[in-house]
């Protein structure tokens, strides 16, 4: 059955989206949440457990500290409060990927409350999103459904992988947010890319979302415009690119809009985002007073986190990427289109880098926004994987500023240094690419080319200075373009006695 959809510009003319974001960051700890079992991504399946993560009887869990320090520092990072006492609750449910039969997550006291975040939209237009509390809690396994589509229906077998069961979560949760209207999509996109930004740079997650290090489940509901109580939400579970958050958000307010508009209700439930045909499906009914019989755990004490260690996480905090943003624009004194075109490029690091190893920035920007962004695009990977290195970089463009070689030559130099030659000095020399400026050499091919056009060479002699171009470019074709053309154009003018 497909949905009916309104058009998204009719729908936000009748009706104001709200939103809300609840983030699950994993966290790339050695170990687990509450045990010693590896965290790592990859592995034989049911290899990294350990009685506590399978939840046998009689075994006991214990707090990670390197993930206590994490949630900590992501908090800051995200202006929360930290609490001066946090505990660990029992959220009761069954399903095969839990095998404790809860999880083990945080209720009524979470480590961080009441942050913020600015969020800024691709215009340059900043969102402020009001975090309402980051919380602490482990993941669930992985059930695979096999012999069908990969769906549990039709599947003849499910088998279950206990490896990522008990891996450090923290779960971020928005307030609602309001007031985004037909920016509702683009800001879903921007607010969870800010959130993959603030814990890569933190270092405290791979946050690779290909891998589910970052997965995002998107509430949507709309009011009639000028209503002030919101509307009755889905939750899109997972939707795990910045494409599909992006997607996802507005084919529910398309959805929503043709509900309401046609007299229906919406129904709490959660929806499952699908890629392939670009829709929601219902997943199950889902009201806000679902019991999940949570009690503190038992097990575990409260945690009273030490002020001084809070302070001392907070000073050390790295540099928020929106500020450090700010300031290499500032630095490098690129354009607002320019700037943000290096940043939806990927190659901000990279070029950071190579300012930092020597370059200007009007250089660096040149070769990762140009040759290497065109190079990467036609092999399919990103301009930072594709193996050219800062001090690749500086030391061609050292060369084209030497004079050793020129641009068309550096070009061929860096494919060259790609396919692993060596360093693009030591291309030049083994490939004997460098540009020949010496006048005997020279001299001779100028000769060759004025004897193969004679006509050309008359209009010169008579005065037609512009023609010698002709005679460059026969010289650069017999050189394979390594000679030095203001050189070559020089020694035509010579040999026909003619002043420049
Ligand atoms: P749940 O139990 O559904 O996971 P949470 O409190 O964890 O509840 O998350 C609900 C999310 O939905 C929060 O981000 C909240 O701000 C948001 N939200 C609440 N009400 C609405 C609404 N009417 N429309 C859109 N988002 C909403
Ligand atoms: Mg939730």
């Amino acid at each position: 059955m497909t949905d009916e959809l309104m058009d998204f510009d009719q729908a936000l003319e009748a009706y104001d989206p709200v939103l809300g974001f609840e983030v699950h960051v994993e966290l790339n700890t050695a170990t687990k949440m509450f045990d010693w079992a590896p965290n790592a991504f990859g592995d034989v399946p049911n290899t990294n457990t350990s009685p506590v993560s399978l939840g046998l009887p009689g075994v006991l869990p214990s707090v990670n500290k390197q993930a206590v320090e994490s949630a900590i520092r992501l908090g800051l990072a995200l202006g929360c409060d930290i609490a001066e006492v946090t505990e660990f609750s029992r959220k009761n449910y069954f399903y095969p990927d839990t095998p404790k039969n809860f999880q083990t997550s945080q209720f009524d006291k979470p480590i961080c409350e009441n942050g913020a975040l600015d969020v800024e939209l691709e215009d340059g237009t900043v969102f402020t999103v009001q975090i309402e509390r980051a919380h602490m809690e482990d993941d669930a396994g992985k059930l695979g459904h096999h012999g069908g589509a990969g769906r549990i229906q039709g599947a003849q077998y499910s088998l279950v992988d206990y490896n990522r069961a008990g891996v450090p979560l923290i779960e971020i949760v928005t307030r609602p947010i309001t007031g985004a209207g037909k920016r509702a999509p683009e800001l879903a996109r921007a607010y969870v890319a800010a959130i993959r930004e603030i814990v890569k740079n933190l270092g405290i997650s791979d946050a690779r979302m290909e891998r589910g290090n970052v997965r995002c489940d998107a509430n949507v509901s709309l009011m009639p415009k000028g209503a002030e109580t919101f509307g009755t939400r889905t939750e899109t579970k997972n939707v795990n690119s910045l494409r599909s958050v992006e997607r996802a958000v507005r084919y529910e307010i398309q959805r929503h809009a043709a509900v309401l508009a046609a007299g229906g209700s919406i129904l709490q439930e959660t929806r499952m985002w699908h890629e392939d045909t670009r829709s929601t499906t219902s997943g199950r009914p889902k009201s806000d007073a679902d019991d999940y019989r949570y009690f503190p755990e038992p097990d575990l004490v409260p945690i009273v986190p030490d002020r001084a260690w809070v302070e001392r996480l907070r000073a050390e905090l790295p540099e928020p990427p929106a500020q450090r943003r700010k300031r290499l624009k500032e630095q490098w004194g690129y354009s607002d289109e320019e700037f943000r075109d290096v940043v939806n490029a990927g190659v901000l690091e990279e070029i950071e880098q190579t300012v930092a190893a020597g370059a200007s920035p009007a250089v660096a920007r040149k070769w990762w926004m140009g040759e290497i962004a065109r190079l990467a695009k036609q092999r399919e990977v990103e301009p930072g994987e594709l193996g050219a290195t800062p001090a690749t970089v500086v030391e061609l463009n050292g060369l084209i500023e030497d004079g050793k070689i020129n641009d068309k030559i550096a070009r061929k130099v860096l494919e060259h240094v790609l396919a692993g030659e060596g360093t693009p000095a030591e291309v030049v020399e083994a490939r004997g690419l460098a540009v020949v400026s010496d006048d005997s050499a020279l001299g001779a091919a100028v000769d060759e080319a004025l004897a193969a056009m004679p006509e050309v060479a008359e209009k010169i002699r008579g005065g037609k200075v512009q023609a010698a171009g002709a005679v460059v470019g026969q010289v650069m074709k017999a050189t394979r373009g390594q000679a030095d053309a203001a050189r070559v154009r020089e020694l035509i003018l010579e040999k026909l006695g003619v002043q420049g």
